[in-house]
């Protein structure tokens, strides 16, 4: 028999759908089947049902399996929806839980009626020590699993920054959200008391924007709230930082701003927000809006609390003087 000789099965004495399996098995490319034959012989095969598991985290096994027909899948504990792989005929699954004796890791079971031929992990050992080929297609059957869970990490913490991010931003405006800013003042609050330099805040409130909504509609709403994200993000400086703070209120938190310089800022952004054009909707020119604005300002920030209050007494104060203003809480 030359290297790669196959068997046949009735020389062999194993069953034929396993000798036909044979040539589309990993595990054993290339390998000569005549020098593995007693070893073969020595496995057994075995039929699962579909939906049976043959491997589970609280079993331990001692078995390399290879798929002869059918179809195996893979998953995690308490995540049935959620396939990790497939494995189709002439792949194997096990061989972890078979090498280290520990428990298997994740759940594999039968996705129809599925035939397999079970490696005691003797045998499978004994095979490595016959045949070169077959520890060397094991070794690949390694890195393949090592590179299937890198990329299994690699994928889980992308999705991870991408929940971060979309736990953070505010999906109408593209601002970040109150959560956010909550989390920036927490780090504002340490700088401030370091540094002692002055630390302002501009609350924002839309005027009459219930009135707006009911004129002309919740989209075009939508529209004015996009477009003052996009209005009120343009001016700032790279450490200012804004976020949606409520339905149609917005903060914009100054550090190393005196209350004049956020006075004049806030001013500004009064301006450009009165005249600012809203777009169409429906091929309707949709009105402008007005927006009132409160500041605070405080050389050394403690809380969070004190300076909203603040913030919104002043733009309280606003309000009363007739909307579309800015008013400072002193
Ligand atoms: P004021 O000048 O006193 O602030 O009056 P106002 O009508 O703006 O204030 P009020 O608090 O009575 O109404 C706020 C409105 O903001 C009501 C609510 O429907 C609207 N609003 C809040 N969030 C959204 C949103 O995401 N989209 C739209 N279109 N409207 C929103
Ligand atoms: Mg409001
Ligand atoms: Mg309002």
């Amino acid at each position: 028999m030359n290297d790669t000789q196959s068997l046949s099965s009735e020389d062999a004495k194993l069953p034929k759908h396993l000798i036909d399996a044979l040539p589309r098995v990993q595990l054993f490319r290339d390998v000569d089947q005549a020098l593995i034959l007693p070893l073969l012989q020595q496995c057994n095969c075995c039929e699962l049902d579909e939906g049976e598991i043959l491997i589970s985290p609280s079993q331990e096994n001692k078995h390399l399996f290879i798929v002869l027909s059918g179809n195996l899948i893979v998953h995690l504990d308490g995540h049935e929806n959620q396939a990790l792989t497939c494995l189709d005929p002439g792949e194997c699954v096990g061989e972890l839980s078979a090498i280290d004796e520990k428990l298997p890791s994740a759940i594999v079971k039968a996705t129809k009626k599925t035939s397999l031929l079970a490696i005691d992990n003797d045998v499978l050992l004994q095979m490595t020590h016959v045949s070169h080929q077959i520890a060397l297609n094991l070794i690949f059957i390694l890195v393949g699993n090592v590179r299937f869970c890198n990329q299994i990490i690699a994928n889980s913490f992308e999705m991870q920054s991408s929940c971060l991010h979309y736990a953070t931003i505010d999906a109408l405006t593209g601002l970040h959200n109150r959560g956010w800013m909550d989390e920036m003042f927490d780090r504002e609050v340490n700088r401030s008391i370091m540094s002692q330099q002055e630390t302002s805040i501009i609350m924002i409130d839309i005027d009459y924007f219930k009135e707006y909504n009911d004129e002309n509609g919740h989209q075009a709403g939508d529209q004015v709230l996009r477009a003052i994200g996009e209005m009120l993000r343009k001016p700032l400086r790279p450490n200012d930082m804004i976020a949606r703070y409520g339905g149609e209120e917005f903060m914009i938190l100054l550090p190393n701003t005196t209350s004049n310089s956020a006075m004049s800022i806030a001013e500004r952004l009064r301006k450009q927000i009165e005249k600012m054009d809203i777009g169409k909707l429906n091929d309707r020119t949709l009105p402008c809006i007005t927006i009132s604005l409160g500041v605070a300002s405080n050389l050394a920030i403690h809380d969070l609390h004190s300076i909203v209050g603040q913030a919104d007494f002043a733009l309280y104060r606003a309000k009363q003087q007739g909307r579309n203003n800015v008013a400072s809480h002193v």
